[in-house]
């Protein structure tokens, strides 16, 4: 039971049956509200309509202990309007209203004038015309839930019984306020829920996170009836919350950054617990954050905590002019808050998702694009291009590692047009450690710069302004850097972990394909070498000799390979002597001496001269003004130089190492054509030499040939000649024989002598025909030794002087005093000197017959001769070539009916043939004739003139 104090008792029965059908009024309107205002309202215009007390008010008790009045009747419905009574602490505690609900007990003023408590407003209710007022704390349960205050005009209106019967209306009307600000509570609840519950479902099916962000501190503004919110992300590494969403801007937060402990939010994000700061302006906590004059009064800071960890802080901030936040407002946000977390999370990982399915997407996306081509450039544009395109980068670089140089070169550009990369580049200075590329190129390592600005490594080089992040990965093939790939983003932070971890894979994948592409690059390099080698080597090998080849050699290294000047030098003595040139301004054939220029080195060392750079060589020697570039191989035959070839160029660099490779692998080639061209040169004129061998043998052949036909045209006519001559005697002794049966007796001696002398002729015939045989088979051997002829011809001549003189022939012989002997077949040579002997007897019908001797000259040899010389018939001149032919008999020989073979001088020849010697005519016809047989002199003292020598006859 509620404690009444004591009053005074009801004295009137009327005013007590008004109350008590006030009391039934108010307790029908309390059972047919269901609303708590409009209850409230309905109760002050019962109690103030046609009653004693002419103002009534209720009042309810506020969270923060104060006593604001919710609904009133009578007087002027607006009067108590701003009046905020407060429970204690200051002097409107006093009042009777804040009494009641402090004490739980009805209070009574019974007269204005007289009761002095009431200050201040006691003043004006008397001017209003009240005396008395009475307060009733709205009991309900063990809480007081507000104040009813009713105002009297005369004093001394709320006896006892009023009182009793005001406070038992006042407690069913807490009683009904009660259940309706619990139903009223139960249903804000519930539509609390119902708000959270959409929010969360609108949360949960937005997958971008960002949006949801937004959206969450969106709602809780709405929820909270905010001026603004906003939202920090917890990062626990640093210990530190991140504003991310500011709502509405302006004033901008995001990007704000408070420590563990700093300001609202730092401090809710540390202790895990939610607060309320009714004046954060004197808050003495607050950060430095809000700006000066903002018109932000109170603040609301919860947690928003998932699994025990506080992921972030959601605020929400109200004016001065906006109600203070409630227990209420904290729990409801910090449901919210813990509704949102889930969502954020789950948007996170939905979006982490998608984006690691992106980025698997897209880093399939490269890998396919970059298989499909084999060309750097090509390459690193593709990668960039959906990189930059992907990962939502504001433009991208591709940097390439020029080895020769060690610089970076800007390659390819992404977002941006590409006419800039000269005008970057001239601005960029990307060594190898220089700026954040350099940086990266350096160290190996990807790098995520949010804000370039504040980062060391940058290098501002102009004409991109507002680059913030910046995130870069090393090209790598294996150990070796090939590039750097780089992105960049206007926004602070706008790249994290997974795009460094996502551009780290692509610039890997960006190396294979690269390295991929440059084993490819070179296949089809040495592909392209060797088909041009072999064309090169099929023309030339078709060339065999030397001069034709030199010329193709420069011909087609300069075509097929497209080398401005060639030059072919052949080594010869210390000089090289250019054979053949293409492009150069030498005249073939020009020497340089083996010391001179790359040529001679060349030449000297064995080894290929290689100058990418002419002005950087010290053994250059300027021949042709344009040559900026020059490469010089040796051509060698079994490890030694015969020659070099020289190939120059006008443009400086032009000449790589590859050429160097193709003209060394070439000049092998060369060098075997060359060396088979030698060969060839050397062969033909082999060849040639053999031609002429066989031509000569060829006509000496002939020559042998036709003798051998001669011969055996001469053997025929021999045998011819042989069968005729043998049958004439024969025929002849047959024909005499039967004369001597059947012919005259008287004639028999003339038929006996020409027997005789056919006989005769028969045994010579035969005994010329043996000897020439036996002299034609050899059979007969030489017995030399050495002789005179004077004694040779001095016995012939003793033998046939008479025979001569029978005939009335002279026969003198004049041999040569002091006549060097010969080295002779004494018999042979007899028979010789006998033959000519006959034969000058024969063809001498009168006359003399001489036989001389003689030592003569002649082809730097002493000769011994013997000459037979008679006053004979002579040979006519065209007789005189056969005369020593077998069986030739010359006309005379039938004039004078001279017996013979034909055969005589013949075996004269042979036998002087054999000796080494010759035999000699000469002849006038009608005046004789002269043989001289030459015998070569013998070594040794002349023969002595015997007593015999001098004119004999
Ligand atoms: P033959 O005397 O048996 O006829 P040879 O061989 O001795 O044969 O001589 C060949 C020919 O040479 C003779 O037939 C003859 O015509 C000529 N002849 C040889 N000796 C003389 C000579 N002293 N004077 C002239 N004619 C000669």
């Amino acid at each position: 039971m509620p404690r009444v104090p004591k009053v005074s008792p009801l004295t009137d029965p009327a005013p007590v049956e008004d109350a008590i059908s006030l009391m039934s009024e108010v307790f029908a309107l309390v059972g047919s509200t269901k609303d708590s205002q409009q209850m409230l309202k309905g109760a002050c215009r019962l109690l103030a309509a046609g009653r004693p007390w002419e103002l009534a008010w209720v009042g309810i008790v506020d969270p923060n202990g104060r006593i604001q009045p919710i609904a009133q009747a009578g007087l002027r419905d607006k009067d108590l309007g701003s009046i905020s009574l407060a429970w204690d602490s200051d002097s409107s505690g006093e009042a009777i209203a804040p009494t009641a609900a402090r004490e739980s007990l009805p209070q009574v003023m019974t007269d204005l004038k007289e009761d002095r408590r009431p200050e201040p407003w006691r003043t004006q209710a008397l001017a209003r015309g009240c005396r008395a007022a009475a307060a009733f704390p709205l009991r309900f349960g063990e809480n007081v839930l507000g104040v009813l205050s009713l105002y009297a005009p005369s004093s001394d209106a709320f006896g006892t019984a009023e009182l009793s019967v005001l406070q038992g209306l006042t407690d069913h009307l807490a009683h009904g306020l009660g259940r309706l600000q619990a139903e009223e509570q139960r249903a804000k609840r519930m539509r609390e829920f119902e708000v959270i519950r959409s929010l969360t479902s609108q949360m949960i099916s937005r997958p971008d996170h960002s949006t949801l962000l937004h959206t969450v501190v969106e709602e809780a503004t709405d929820l909270l009836e905010g001026a603004c919110g906003g939202m920090y992300l917890s990062e626990p590494e640093e210990q530190v919350v991140r504003c991310l969403v500011s709502y509405p801007t302006p004033p901008d937060y995001t990007g704000a950054v408070l420590r563990y402990g700093e300001g609202a939010a730092g401090l809710v994000a540390q202790t895990g617990q939610g607060m309320i700061i009714p004046d954060y302006p004197q808050w003495p906590g607050r950060s430095d954050l809000l700006q000066e004059g903002a018109p932000l009064q109170s603040l609301l800071t919860v947690p928003m905590t998932l699994q025990g960890r506080v992921i972030g802080v959601i605020e929400i901030w109200r004016t001065a002019e906006q109600p203070p936040f409630t227990r209420a407002d904290l729990d409801l946000l910090t449901l919210f808050a813990n509704q949102a977390a889930v969502a954020l999370e789950n948007a996170r990982l939905i979006e982490w998702t998608a984006s690691e399915r992106q980025r698997v997407q897209l880093l399939y996306d490269v890998t396919q694009a970059l298989t499909r081509s084999l060309d750097p450039a090509e390459i690193l544009q593709r990668a960039i291009a959906l990189t930059t395109d992907s990962i939502g980068a504001m433009f991208g670089e591709a940097f390439l590692l020029e080895r020769s140089t060690g610089r970076l070169r800007l390659r390819v550009l992404a977002g941006r047009d590409p006419v800039e990369i000269p005008e970057i580049e001239s601005r960029l200075s990307a060594r190898q450690g220089k700026g954040l590329v350099g940086w990266i190129a350096k160290t190996r390592q990807p790098a995520l710069v949010d804000d370039v600005t504040t980062d060391d490594r940058w290098e501002e080089v102009g004409g991109v302004e507002g680059i913030h992040t910046a995130l870069g990965a090393p090209v790598l093939a294996g150990n070796d850097l090939l590039g750097v790939i780089m992105l960049f983003h206007r926004d602070r932070a706008a790249f994290h972990d997974e795009h460094l971890h996502l551009l780290t894979a692509i610039a890997r994948q960006v190396g294979l394909a690269l390295s991929n592409a440059e084993r490819f690059q070179q296949t089809r390099r040495r592909l392209a070498e060797m088909s041009a080698i072999q064309q090169v080597g099929q023309v030339i090998n078709r060339r065999l000799e030397m001069q034709p080849l030199l010329e193709e050699v420069v011909h087609q290294v300069g075509e097929v390979l497209g080398y401005p000047v060639v030059e072919i030098l052949l080594v010869d003595g210390q000089e090289l002597t250019v054979r053949a040139s293409r492009g150069s301004k030498y005249e073939v054939p020009h020497r340089i001496p083996l010391s001179e220029g790359l040529v001679g080195r060349a030449a000297r060392t064995n080894e290929p001269a290689y100058a990418p750079d002419i002005r950087l060589d010290p053994d250059y020697v300027n021949a042709l003004p344009d040559t900026q570039a020059e490469i010089v191989v040796p051509l060698r035959e079994r490890g030694v130089v015969f020659g070099v070839m020289n190939v120059e160029s006008p443009e400086a660099g032009s000449l790589t190492e590859d050429d160097l490779r193709l003209l060394s692998l070439l000049a092998d080639q060369i060098s075997v054509a060359i060396e088979n061209a030698a060969l060839y040169d050397h062969l033909r004129q082999h060849a040639d030499e053999l031609e002429q061998t066989v031509a000569e043998r060829t006509s000496l052949l002939a020559e042998a040939l036709e003798q051998a036909r001669q011969a055996d045209r001469i053997k025929s006519q021999f045998v011819s000649d042989v069968s005729h001559e043998l049958r004439t005697p024969l025929s002849n002794i047959r024909l005499y024989l039967d004369l001597l049966t059947q012919g005259k007796p008287d004639r028999f001696s003339n038929y006996v002598d020409t027997l005789t002398r056919e006989t005769e002729r028969l045994m010579r015939l035969i005994e010329d025909l043996l000897a020439i045989s036996r002299l034609d088979a050899g059979a007969t051997p030489l017995t030399s030794t050495p002789l005179d002829l004077n004694d040779l011809a001095r016995t012939l001549v003793q033998d046939r002087q008479r025979l001569f003189a029978a005939r009335g022939l002279v026969l003198q012989f004049q041999p040569q005093a002091a006549l060097p002997p010969i080295l002779a077949d004494e018999h042979m040579l007899s028979q010789v000197v006998a033959n000519l002997l006959t034969n000058a007897m024969q063809y001498t019908p009168m006359g003399t017959v001489t036989i001389s001797t003689a030592s003569m000259c002649q082809d730097d040899r002493t000769w011994t001769t013997l000459t037979v010389a008679d006053t004979g018939l002579g040979i006519p001149l065209e007789e005189q070539p056969r005369l020593f032919e077998r069986f030739f008999r010359g006309a005379n020989s039938h004039t004078v009916r001279a017996p013979g073979t034909g055969l005589g001088l013949a075996i004269c020849k042979e036998i002087l043939d054999r000796h080494g010697g010759k035999i000699s005519l000469e002849s006038q016809v009608g005046r004789g004739s002269a043989f001289t047989l030459w015998l070569p002199a013998c070594e040794g003292p002349p023969v002595a003139p015997s007593a015999h020598d001098g004119i004999e006859g």
